[in-house]
């Protein structure tokens, strides 16, 4: 019974996501003559702190963090999430901090999603994100359309998976992302991506979890990721956090 609830809770997710990506009318033009790439890292367990940041950082790039405030130092059997330091941290070595709710669950189960995007914007004031983030990511990538209003109010965008680059017309409140993730051969192998937007001047933004030597089905390992890293360098992409990459688009 669970999981077939669980089959049919994916399938409302992918329709629901479908149905924003066809329908929804905020667009923008999404111009640029350099391939913008974008890292960013979902939840956020501490291994994308200790490995994933300084990996970026090595090349000379910074990455976005999508922060949910509920999971702060949460132990897990095989990952361990930031706590308030470690948030802290990635802030003043200049990574953006973003949005991921506090509670992380999906959009469509909140009862009053304000309440808890507040309740997080409170915990991540404390550990000094403040402005607000004005950048937020889907729990699950799961999109609900009833969600917009709200998160337009707060939000400069929404970024969901949907593995494509963003060109052309786009809604900012439903990115699509690449996902880094297992197997690990073909988290490798995603320098394809790269190689398209280099051809192609777009927008391609990366997510993934934990960056460990023994990752987690949502995870690489450093040197896979850094292989990426490296790549889009050498390929002459202008690597940002979100909030950066939309300076440059003048969104
Ligand atoms: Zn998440």
């Amino acid at each position: 019974m669970l999981n077939e609830e669980s089959k049919i809770g994916a399938l409302i997710d992918r329709l629901a996501n479908r149905a924003i990506w066809k329908l929804a009318r905020a667009r923008r033009r999404l111009e640029t003559d350099v391939p913008l790439v974008s890292f960013t890292f979902d939840d956020v367990p501490d291994s994308a702190l200790h490995d994933g940041a300084a990996i970026l950082e090595k090349h000379g790039a910074r990455g976005t963090f999508y922060i949910a405030g509920g999971l702060a130092g949460q132990v897990e059997r095989d990952r361990t999430l930031i706590t308030s330091e470690g948030c802290g941290e990635l802030l003043a070595r200049g990574h953006e901090i973003g949005c991921h709710t506090y509670s992380h669950r999906r959009i469509r189960d909140f009862g009053r999603l304000g309440g808890d995007l507040d309740r997080n914007a409170d915990y991540l004031k404390s550990v000094g994100v403040s402005p607000p983030a004005t950048n937020f990511a889907f729990p699950y990538n799961a999109a609900w359309p009833l969600a917009r209003a709200e998160l337009r109010r707060r939000y400069r965008t929404c970024r969901a998976g949907g593995e494509a680059i963003n060109r052309g017309s786009v809604d900012p409140l439903m990115l699509r992302a690449v996902e880094i993730r297992q197997p690990e051969q073909d988290a490798w192998a995603l320098t394809r991506w790269i190689d398209d937007v280099a051809a192609q001047p777009g927008w391609l933004i990366f997510f993934t979890h934990d960056i460990a030597p023994r990752p987690t089905p949502y995870g690489c390992t450093p040197k896979t990721f850094e292989h990426l890293v490296r790549y889009a360098v050498e390929k002459g992409c202008c690597v940002l956090p979100v909030d950066h990459a939309l300076d440059r688009l003048n969104w």
